[in-house]
């Protein structure tokens, strides 16, 4: 089911200790509002808008760099404003399911997502609620009683909601009351809210200690996936062949309708290969004359930006060339180099190997050439 998101990324989170508001924060080496955005955009969301503090609007950018399917909004003085400030910035209908999510919850996944959207069929609104496990206590200091915790639950975010019954709920909310989540505003407005089972994972970060618990989880929200890409060029009449991004000089050229660089070609089927996103031929159909004569780098940055969208990153390719000429010894360090910056990586995750088939085959009797590419990737679960 298509759905919208706002995330809430405006709060000081003073809990947190000093230092920057804890959103912004790096975990496994990504700012904590990035998590909560890629999260919702791997989950299915058609747009995530993100609501910053105005101050924060360069720096959301930097944050988010490499996604699309979001933008930022300013945020008001208080969660409730900031929340009606993103609505406000959601195009979908009012009929439209929208996840409210505060950024301080890194972890929202696909499945947190399906249990939300399938109970709105049922009910007005939907929460992530886990059971309270401690025993309560009410006093100050002393203890005056302890609180039965029967019926009681722990509602976390993504909460969802259709657009427009949100919206006339929080017109409707009391201006002098802060409401401590969107669920509250709907029922104030009659709503029905179904509970969905929580999940641990959607923790929220507010005390110093959560951040070291949720770095040690960061690692286990992550996949690698592998992608494996195959090309071959035939010779024809020329002097140049490209391979790899480099350019060699040689007593043939290589026939395609690009460039023909069957080294790039194999690395970016294999990035393709390793995200799901189809085949070269795809993206850059061979009958688009846009492609006539056409550098190969542009296919693999392409792939690349695809692969960021995602969320994802490249982790190392490794290319076999195969062929008997030209001999690729002499340019292997440069096509490595080559490689490594349009994969953005250091030159120690890219290799290039070469190999004969001894004079047998097509590459043996020098007919065309060969390569072969597989490649890694990390990407959100
Ligand atoms: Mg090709």
């Amino acid at each position: 089911m298509s759905f919208s998101a706002v995330v809430v990324a405006a709060g000081a989170g003073l809990r947190a200790g000093p230092g920057e508001p804890k959103v912004w924060r790096t975990l496994g080496g990504k700012p904590i509002v990035r998590w909560s955005v890629e999260g919702l955009l791997a989950a299915g969301a058609r747009e995530v808008v993100v609501v910053v503090a105005r101050d924060r609007l360069g720096q959301i950018d930097e944050a988010l760099t490499g996604l699309e399917g979001w933008r930022a909004v300013t945020g008001g003085r208080t969660r409730a404003e900031s929340v009606q400030a993103g609505l406000a910035g959601v195009t979908a209908g009012r009929n439209q399911p929208v996840l409210i999510h505060d950024a301080a919850r890194p972890f929202v996944s696909r499945e947190h997502v399906g249990r939300l959207l399938a109970a709105l069929d049922l009910a007005d609104g939907a929460v992530p609620a886990l059971p309270v496990a401690d025993t309560l206590k009410r006093g100050e200091g002393l203890v005056d009683e302890t609180v039965s915790r029967e019926g009681l639950w722990r509602a976390q975010t993504p909460q969802a909601f259709r657009v427009g019954r949100l919206k006339a709920a929080y017109r409707r909310w009391p201006a002098n009351e802060e409401p401590t989540d969107d669920a509250a505003v709907l029922e104030r407005a009659g709503g029905h809210v179904a509970m969905v089972p929580g999940d641990p994972m959607l923790m929220k970060l507010t005390y110093p200690e959560d951040f070291l618990l949720a770095e040690h989880l960061a690692g286990s929200r992550r996949i690698v996936r592998t992608g494996l890409g195959i090309d071959a060029h035939r010779f024809g009449p020329g002097d140049v062949v490209w391979l790899c991004g480099i350019r060699i000089e040689h007593e043939l050229g290589l026939v395609g309708h690009s460039d023909a660089d069957a080294g790039l070609h194999a690395i970016t089927d294999a990035v393709l290969g390793a995200i799901g996103a189809g085949d070269i031929g795809e993206h850059f159909p061979p009958n688009d004359p846009r492609w006539k004569g056409a550098s190969s780098d542009q296919f693999l940055r392409h792939a690349v930006g695809l692969v960021k969208a995602k969320g994802g990153r490249l982790l190392n390719a490794d290319v076999t060339l195969i062929c008997e000429r030209p001999k690729i010894g002499p340019h292997r360090q440069e096509m490595r180099a080559r490689i490594a910056d349009l994969l953005e990586l250091p030159i120690d995750r890219v290799s290039v190997k070469a190999t004969t088939t001894e004079g047998m085959g097509f590459t043996g009797r020098e007919e065309g050439l060969m390569a072969q590419a597989v490649v890694s990737v990390e990407t959100p679960a």
